[in-house]
């Protein structure tokens, strides 16, 4: 067992499979945006931006975040700039959500999203030193007609693009029409993913794997409240996306991330990756997360390792990416502990 010192894990090169464009957005790219499009900025300073203390405040930002939000050129630059970020985090490879069910509702096509989002994927594999592919999340309080359409978009888009179709925001909504989505993102060969359990019931979490084929799930907070459904998961190797300091932060759902149950999922052989969430909009990106996860629950260094590691077993990459990425992030391990002086892994992983 080596110590994990918060300088080391911060460095380690990492997968993040929770993190939304908007919440990832930089403050002040959204005072200059809002500018452009005559949207009203609510704070002098757009370090002010991000300020919450409970989801209703986080909601009025994500809010003001959207309406900012209007070209194509705007999806790009938002898009472009948080994968920027991401590598400074150690993020070698990213699936992230787009949630155009806002934005839509205030006249922007999600054509338009898409045409942006798209490119700037695109640009930012080539520019920086990332792979990505996007998953869009359609909105759950818009109802089943919205969730239906967003999947034939989703399903008629480049799949190297646009890997996946997930569903976020509020989660106390009848799920059950969303039933129809889901088969059709199945049939277009999308993978499925769901935020379930994060301040909802672990049925939500069950209504995901058993009933809307998710091959994962995001957040799975309550999971641990239904032991049946929690062997299942591990048995079926179903991945968690989890973000301990964004249920501290947002949901409210924990007072700090040593009560979180991540360590106990993960005990228990839960494949649980560890990820942001909205690293913009929370100021804490994953590589703090990662540190975060030491202080808490005191992993070594080969827990973290496993930990990153885990992200790529979790990720949709194809097989051979999946197996680069794997090769490459070891011999990374091992020059991060040849530079601190440490021996070379044990061949685990
Ligand atoms: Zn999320």
């Amino acid at each position: 067992m080596t110590v994990a010192t918060e300088e080391h894990v911060r460095r380690l090169p990492k997968v993040e499979l929770h993190c939304h464009i908007e919440g990832a957005s930089r403050a002040g790219t959204i005072k200059e945006l809002a500018q452009a499009n005559g949207v009203t900025f609510p704070v002098d300073d757009p370090a002010d931006l991000y300020h919450f203390t409970d989801l209703n405040q986080f909601l009025d930002i994500y809010a003001v975040v959207c309406a900012s939000l209007q070209t194509a050129d705007d999806f790009h630059r938002i898009t472009y700039e948080c994968l920027e970020d991401a590598v400074e985090a150690g993020v070698r490879y990213r699936e992230m959500f787009f949630s155009p069910g806002f934005v839509i509702k205030l006249g922007v096509p999600v054509s338009t999203v898409w045409a942006g989002v798209s490119a700037a994927v695109i640009d930012a594999r080539a520019d920086l030193d990332i792979g990505c592919r996007m998953i869009l999340d359609f909105d759950k309080p818009s109802g089943g007609g919205h969730a239906l359409e967003m999947a034939d978009f989703a399903g008629a888009q480049d799949r190297d693009l646009l890997i996946g179709m997930g569903a976020d925001s509020v989660e106390r909504v009848d799920h059950r029409p969303f039933a129809a989505a889901y088969e059709s993102a199945g049939r277009h060969g999308l993978k499925r993913t769901m935020h379930a359990g994060e301040d909802g019931p672990s049925d939500n979490i069950a209504l995901a794997v058993r009933e809307f084929g998710c091959e994962r799930v995001d957040h799975g907070f309550r999971l641990l409240d239904d032991p049946e459904l929690t062997a299942e998961i591990i048995d079926r190797r179903i991945p968690l996306t989890v973000c301990p300091t964004s249920n501290v932060m947002i949901a409210n759902v924990v007072p700090d991330v040593a009560s979180h149950p991540y360590a106990r999922q993960r005990e228990l052989g839960v494949l649980a990756t560890l990820n942001s969430d909205d690293p913009g909009m929370m100021r804490f990106d994953v590589a703090d997360e990662y540190a975060a996860v030491v202080g808490a629950f005191d992993y070594s260094l080969e827990e973290m390792e496993q930990i990153s590691l885990d992200g790529i077993t979790a990720c949709w990459a194809p097989d051979d990416e999946k197996a680069a990425l794997r090769s490459r992030f070891e011999a990374e391990f091992d020059q991060l502990r040849s530079s601190y002086g440490l021996p070379a892994r044990n061949g685990a992983g």
